[in-house]
């Protein structure tokens, strides 16, 4: 099945990308990056690894994360006997396919532990991962070091400084969309993750606030007024989700069984039933696929007059000849086709229309 995040952006961007490569340009439809950002231990990595839909992300009460990972998700065309082939491939390690995703975890932690040491060091140095699986879209994620206050291990005296300046310069790009984590546990008012995409996204156009660990806040409290930004107001607004716990973890709980448990927590508690779109890790994805629709819509009249203009000229110069080709009209043809996927964009984006155009 695919993963939570793409759900409705994969077949369009096929689509987009299918006519790209018909038409022979060099355009194609790049997605923005994604990032999270949050204190340690806020659960960056669980969010990161439940929106993939995969078990292999170190995760842990303590600090796991230690070097940037980026992580390209590839589509790729399913086999013609309908059965998936998922793996992971590093860039430090070329031509060797993971299909073990366990193995990928420890890949990451052998890597994390020969650049940053075994002791709790932070390296700026990038672990470079592909996942290539037909159930995912072509997007960046990337995680990060969280930030801390006190130095542990064989960290610098200046590691906060340090992490701030990694995590900003992912973050500082108008491209890069920002996951700001805090855990539901903690004052939002202190929030790193809060703190940061506000520096890096000041008018909050690219900022979705995410909060984490909604099943361990103390007995009598609850997040709604965090999710509806009454505490610290956000402009694309907050999601509320539960992730594995420690436990969990150790009991080797699955993604499924954890989306399941997450379901029935906020379907148990009629206090979120009001806010059922800002609830649970279904929900995120959604909204970030609403995102990417959006990017996708706001490139696209470039891309379509680029075409255009390729089109003029092409046929211009077969008129020169004195001909009209098959490839003038073909090329005439595609560009109507994308024309009607920005009107299909427009209304999925308006959410009236969730299908696409099939011809
Ligand atoms: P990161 O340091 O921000 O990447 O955080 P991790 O994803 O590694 O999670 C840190 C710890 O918090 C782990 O032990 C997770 O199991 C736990 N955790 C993360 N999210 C939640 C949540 O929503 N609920 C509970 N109970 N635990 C969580
Ligand atoms: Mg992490």
């Amino acid at each position: 099945s695919a993963s939570p995040l793409g759900q409705s952006v994969i077949p369009l961007v096929n689509k987009l990308q299918d006519i790209f490569a018909q038409l022979d340009t060099q355009s194609t439809i790049e997605l923005p990056q994604v990032a999270v950002v949050g204190s340690q231990s806020s659960g960056k990595s669980s969010v990161l690894e439940a929106l993939v839909g995969r078990d292999f992300l170190p995760r842990g009460s303590d600090i796991c994360t230690r070097r940037p990972l980026v992580l390209q998700l590839l589509q790729t065309k399913r086999k013609a006997d309908g059965t998936d082939e998922e793996y992971g491939e590093f860039l430090h390690l070329p031509g060797n396919r993971f299909y073990n995703f366990s193995e990928i975890r420890k890949e990451i932690q052998a890597e994390t532990e020969r650049e940053a040491g075994g002791n709790k060091g932070v390296s700026d140095k990038q672990i470079r991962l592909k996942i290539f699986s037909p159930n995912v879209l072509d997007i960046t994620l990337v995680d990060l070091p969280g930030l801390t206050k006190v130095p542990v291990g064989d960290q610098p005296s200046d590691i906060e400084a340090q992490i701030r300046k990694m995590i900003m310069s992912y973050i500082k790009f108008p491209s890069c969309l920002i996951l700001a984590v805090s855990p539901a546990n903690a004052d939002l008012a202190n929030s790193d993750a809060l703190q940061m995409a506000g520096m890096a996204d000041p008018d909050g156009h690219r900022t979705i606030g995410v909060i984490t660990k909604l099943d361990i806040m103390d007995r009598g409290t609850d997040a709604c007024n965090l999710l509806l930004g009454k505490v610290i107001p956000l402009q694309l607004g907050y999601v509320g989700v539960v992730n594995r716990s420690q436990e969990d973890i150790l009991f080797n709980r699955s993604i499924k069984d954890a989306l399941e448990a997450e379901e029935k927590f906020f379907s148990s508690r009629p206090i979120y039933n009001g806010l059922a779109d800002q609830c649970g890790v279904p929900q995120l994805a959604k909204k970030l696929n609403q995102i990417l629709v959006q990017h996708i819509k706001s490139v696209l009249p470039g891309l379509n007059s680029r075409i255009s203009s390729a089109l003029v000229s092409v046929a211009k110069e077969y008129a020169s000849y004195g001909e009209v080709t098959e490839k003038v009209g073909q090329g005439a043809l595609l560009l109507k086709i994308l024309s009607q996927y920005s009107q299909a964009m427009s209304s999925l984006v308006e959410g009236k229309n969730e299908e696409m155009i099939t011809s």
